[in-house]
């Protein structure tokens, strides 16, 4: 018989709801993203971008909607796996290394099998991220932007199917930023994985995005290609807030 059947989203989302204090942060939130595929979830400060991530990664619980991954629902009315059990990857902008371990642990931190095998998926990502020659290192010896290639690493250790991204590089100065991305980018394309990345700021999903998902208020207000949604804004405060890219 002919495997016919569409395989499902790597992420889907519906009607996703979070209340605080008696006040809806998250609303009606829905969204899909494809095997491979960077989605960046855009928006002002405080509009919830972390909540909706938070969801996904299982840390925060849903008072209403579903979470799919790989068409497995993981939140649901009754349902909540837990976020170890989910097979997301988790990078935050002070997301810290384990201290107490060296970087080549660190990043091995989280697999399974012998010793050997976690060893060399680990100094692979490292050569992959450009930091193999401080595998013997320990993180308070490395500067932000190298600590952050090394989380990096250690969050696609094991392969995750969908990697959340909350503001990773927004610690990070100027100078170096564009070329993490850029790094970061080429590496979760090699690997395939899917991506969900939380920004607030315009031009750098502008630079990372497949897609861009725009929320205000709690609320996704516009889906889009990048130059879709750059060009054709859904409405004045949409305007304007890309207006100060340059
Ligand atoms: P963003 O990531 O877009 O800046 P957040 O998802 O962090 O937004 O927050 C959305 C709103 O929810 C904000 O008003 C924030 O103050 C509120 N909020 C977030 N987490 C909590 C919490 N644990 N308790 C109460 N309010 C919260
Ligand atoms: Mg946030």
């Amino acid at each position: 018989m002919p495997d016919s059947a569409p395989s499902p989203p790597r992420l889907d989302i519906r009607d996703l709801h979070r209340v605080f204090g008696g006040h809806a942060v998250v609303e009606a939130a829905t969204l899909s993203i494809g095997a491979g595929e960077c989605l960046c979830l855009l928006g002002p400060s405080g509009c919830g971008k972390s909540t909706t991530l938070r969801m996904i990664a299982g840390v925060e619980r849903p008072d209403a909607g579903e979470v799919r991954l790989d068409g497995v629902r993981v939140s649901a009315p009754g349902l909540h796996v837990p976020p170890e059990a989910r097979s997301v990857g988790l990078m935050f902008q002070d997301f810290a290394l384990f201290p107490h371990l060296n970087v080549a642990r660190n990043v091995a931190f989280g697999l399974d099998g012998p010793r050997p095998a976690r060893h060399a998926r680990a100094m692979d990502l490292l050569e992959r991220v450009g930091m193999a020659r401080f595998a013997a290192a320990f993180p308070h010896e490395l500067s932000g932007g190298e600590q952050q290639r090394v989380a990096l690493a250690r969050a696609l250790a094991p392969r995750p199917r969908l990697m959340l991204m909350d503001e990773p590089f927004s610690g990070l100065d100027n100078r170096l930023r564009d070329g993490i991305r850029d790094q970061t980018l080429a590496l979760l394309r090699e690997e395939g994985t899917a991506v969900l990345m939380v920004t607030h700021e315009p031009e750098e999903a502008m630079r990372m995005a497949d897609r861009i998902v725009l929320m205000r208020a709690g609320r996704i207000v516009q889906t889009g290609a990048p130059h879709e949604v750059y060009n054709r804004p859904v409405d004045r405060a949409a305007a304007a807030f890309f207006s100060d890219i340059n």
